[in-house]
């Protein structure tokens, strides 16, 4: 039988979510259709409201109507991701991560 773990606290779930929104960006299209780009806005959207902690939740909306979704292609959507995490890094006084790596961390570092 599996060992009954505890539920996530807001950062374990926040350190998973981050690997998903990430990952999500970094395979993205290069191109993406119409439709794939209404996908991902209307995605961070209707995640933003449903994500279960509700103060960053709070925090998102805010952000994302400050600063909607680019979702033109994978680099933005990266890049993009990026900068909504930094503003959190920001407010919680972590470290700001480079935009530039996003692809090397995400997507295309440690390759065998
Ligand atoms: P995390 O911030 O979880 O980062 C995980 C890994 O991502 C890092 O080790 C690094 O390798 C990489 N990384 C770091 N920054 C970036 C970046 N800018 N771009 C790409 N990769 C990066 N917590 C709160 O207390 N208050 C909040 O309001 C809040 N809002 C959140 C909103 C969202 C949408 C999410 C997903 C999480 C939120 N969290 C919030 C949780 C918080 O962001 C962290 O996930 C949590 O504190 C754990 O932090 P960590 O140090 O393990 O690293």
């Amino acid at each position: 039988a599996y060992p009954m773990p505890c539920p996530p606290d807001s950062r374990q779930l926040g350190r998973h979510t981050w690997t998903f929104l990430h990952t999500m960006a970094a395979y993205y299209p290069d191109s993406p259709t119409e439709s794939e780009q209404k996908n991902a806005s209307t995605f961070m959207k209707s995640f933003s409201k449903l994500y279960p902690c509700s103060y960053c939740a709070d925090h998102l909306q805010k952000e994302i109507k400050k600063n909607p979704p680019k979702v033109s292609s994978s680099k933005e959507f990266s890049l993009w991701m990026c900068n909504v995490h930094n503003e959190v890094n920001e407010r919680l006084g972590k470290p700001q991560f480079d935009c530039a790596k996003v692809f090397e961390r995400w997507r295309d570092g440690c390759a065998e």
